[in-house]
């Protein structure tokens, strides 16, 4: 299938300037000429010709930091009581609605019963038309600390069971490996500054992921939990309140940063969420370190990117991009966060992230210039995948997702 897009302004996200009056065609699933103005050359064999009105043109968007199944919160008590299958079908549908609003790309960081991989394969194959999914299966972390008892996470001690439980993962098919390295919001008894796994536990996981060429990458909020992850040798760290010395270390070693702004941030939603007291407390309390350290990060140069870390996806990730660039991102440096670096995380940058003649043609137009208005990118016109066009129309008899779940 050959398809031309003309009359369009393309974002590219590698750093340039928007080009104004653009071709662009895509042949099968991949992008194969970006030309200024009209070439009938290239329309003229096309079978599809899409003239654009003067839309802007983006790569797909991207949640580096998704939970597909979890519900936060729950106030129908799902998670409690029902089947696994009803589980993996909420996270299917979750994924499928993000696409249907501009993210084509999604990394799945801790999902109960392998259903981020059984998603995977299905949207892989074509069974569904989904995202693209990165997986890292099951969550580590230490016997009673953050996140046990939810979503599928293993409990771990030292560095033997460490070495098991990420082979583990490897072996259902993980991208990536995940660690809960310190304490966090969602659990009962413990402080975001609370180091967990200890340096021996980091370091095996690390070993074992990084054998087999898959990253490693930690859910961290206190600054020592941070720099012992990055000690050990962790790929890419989740939340962070970061000082300057853990900024620096990221800096130092490549080590990428999904800060999740929206946890902390976004107080109207957290006050309104009916989150029991403990969670609101401690997400508010550490509103302001994490902004400020995120604010260090970004100064500093450290690679962000963008995840939400709450369902819906499409819902909470609009959210966290708005979030990005209110927290001081430019509009572009947001759009790079949520598209480039994103996909740089995934380690698919040469395939995905950015709009270039040779790469994967995962696309949304907008109707209005993000650039202008970081909110425009909540304006989606038309979303491609792999060269194939998503039917974005509202399918009728469809039900909400928040009337069904929440
Ligand atoms: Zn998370």
């Amino acid at each position: 299938m050959k398809t031309v897009l003309t009359n369009c302004v393309v974002v590219d996200c590698t750093g340039n300037p928007p080009m104004k009056g653009m071709s662009i065609t895509i042949e099968d699933d991949r992008i194969t000429e970006l030309r200024t103005g009209e070439s009938t050359s290239s329309t003229g064999d096309a079978e599809r010709v899409l003239d654009l009105e003067g839309g802007y043109v983006l790569p797909g968007l991207w949640d580096v930091h998704a939970h597909l199944g979890d519900l936060i919160p729950d106030p129908k008590f799902l998670l409690e009581t029902e089947s696994p299958i009803d589980y993996a079908i909420r996270a299917g549908r979750n994924a499928m609605d993000a696409l249907r609003a501009g993210f084509t790309g999604i990394r799945v960081v801790g999902e109960d019963h392998y259903a981020d991989f059984a998603w995977k394969r299905a949207f892989d194959a074509g069974v569904f038309v989904g995202p693209r999914i990165f997986a890292c299966g099951r969550a580590l972390s230490i016997t009673g600390g953050h996140g046990h008892g939810t979503l599928g996470a293993v409990e771990v001690d030292g560095p033997y069971e460490m070495r098991k439980a990420v082979r583990e993962q490897l072996k259902h098919g993980a991208d990536q490996i995940k660690l809960m390295v310190t304490g966090g919001v969602m659990t009962a008894g413990e402080g975001m500054d609370e180091s967990q796994f200890l340096m021996d536990e980091i370091e095996a996981a690390c070993e074992a992921a990084h054998q087999k060429g898959k990253r490693v990458c930690v859910h961290a909020w206190g600054a020592a939990g941070v720099k012992a992850a990055i000690r050990g040798g962790v790929d890419t760290v989740e939340h962070g309140l970061l000082d300057d010395e853990a900024v620096e270390m990221m800096v130092k070693n490549g080590v990428f940063y999904v800060p999740t702004l929206n946890g902390t941030q976004d107080e109207e939603q957290i006050l309104g969420s009916g989150l029991p007291d403990f969670m609101v407390e401690k997400a508010l309390g550490s509103a302001k370190a994490h902004l400020e350290g995120f604010r260090k990060a970004l100064k500093a140069g450290v690679k962000i990117a963008c995840g939400a870390d709450t369902s819906t996806v499409a819902h909470y990730t609009l959210s966290e991009i708005e979030h990005l660039t209110k927290a001081g991102m430019t509009e572009m440096e947001t759009l790079v966060a949520a598209t480039r670096t994103s996909a740089d995380l995934c380690g698919v940058v040469n395939q995905l992230g950015t709009i270039e003649k040779g790469k994967l043609a995962d696309l949304i137009v907008l109707s209005a210039n993000p650039l202008e208005n970081i909110s425009n990118v909540r304006k989606v016109k038309i979303v491609f995948k792999g060269g194939n066009l998503v039917d974005i129309s509202p399918q009728e008899g469809l039900g909400d997702f928040w009337e069904l779940f929440y």
